[in-house]
């Protein structure tokens, strides 16, 4: 860890550093485990250059996601170059690990937030999203989330013909395709299953946030999208808090938004994978 950054987490904690080691695992920033003189362990991530929002960002969608039942890292200082984060010591997860996620997350997503959007930005990886609010849902989904990923990925030069064209017929078709109207509902925003960790307890903790009011299936759809959650964590969730008619023929819709937002994090080994959610989009 760079010495300038170490001094300034002393400063800032009021409490020297006694030892620092590297963690990986993370995509965007570099990671450590400190310990400090006073037998404290945290987590620091220090931003190499990225968005001086983002540090800040995901210290609110944290504190609003530690109002829910499930468990998130406390935050202990966040700045633009650096976030230190109460260390998660990981464990096992438990035979009931999976039924506290989905039950957890309904009552997450129950909390609610007082609009669509609710938050000035959120970020999914390093893309900042506009989270200005909506009137609605639909409104929300086409002009925040899918219209803006698909200027940025054409942008970058992956928008192919066949993915302009569909993202063009499902905005224009989005209030029949987002289902019944559902109250705004408290998203993590990046549900994939790098970003649940199980501590000693083998209770699920969420981290890395792009919180902010949206509709419930996205999360859940995140989640089928890249695998990791059991058949359990589903149940979970239906029993705690069903889901509306007609919710499984929307997962591609909502999978539209994580894929797009790979296609401009990551290029045109996604464009395939957009093609195929958008073909499923009934
Ligand atoms: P990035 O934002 O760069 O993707 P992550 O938040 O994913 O970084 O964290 C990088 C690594 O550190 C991951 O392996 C993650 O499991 C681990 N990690 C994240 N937060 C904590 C924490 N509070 N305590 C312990 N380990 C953590």
């Amino acid at each position: 860890m760079h010495d300038s950054i170490r001094r300034e987490i002393e400063q800032r904690l009021g409490v020297a550093v006694a030892t620092a080691s590297s963690v990986p695992g993370g995509d965007i920033n570099e990671a450590f485990r400190l310990g400090l003189a006073d037998g404290r362990v945290v987590f620091v991530k220090v931003n190499a250059g990225a968005d001086p929002r983002m540090f800040p960002t995901e210290a609110e969608g944290l504190r609003r996601l530690g109002e829910g039942p499930l468990r998130v890292p406390s935050v202990l200082a966040s700045e633009p170059r650096y976030l230190v984060l109460e260390w998660i010591e990981r464990g096992r997860p438990s035979p009931r690990s999976g039924e506290q996620l989905g039950r957890g997350l309904a009552r997450l997503h129950r909390l609610g937030c007082p609009s669509f959007g609710a938050s000035p930005s959120s970020f999914l990886g390093t893309i900042a999203m506009d989270d200005t609010t909506a009137p609605d849902w639909a409104s929300f989904y086409g002009a925040r989330r899918l219209e803006p990923l698909l200027r940025a990925a054409a942008a970058r030069g992956c928008a192919s013909p066949a993915m302009r064209r569909g993202v063009e017929r499902v905005l224009s078709d989005l209030p029949r395709l987002v289902g019944p109207s559902e109250p705004p509902a408290r998203l993590h925003g990046d549900l994939w299953s790098g970003n649940v960790l199980h501590d000693t307890s083998g209770a699920p903790v969420l981290l890395d946030p792009a919180a902010y009011g949206g509709h419930r299936e996205v999360d859940l759809a995140m989640m089928r999208l890249f695998g990791g959650f059991g058949p359990e964590v589903f149940a979970a969730y239906a029993e705690e808090h069903p889901l509306a008619p007609g919710h499984a023929a929307r997962v591609p819709l909502y999978q539209l938004l994580p894929l797009l937002a790979h296609v401009v994090l990551f290029g045109g080994g996604y464009v395939g994978s957009v093609e195929e959610a958008l073909g499923a989009i009934r």
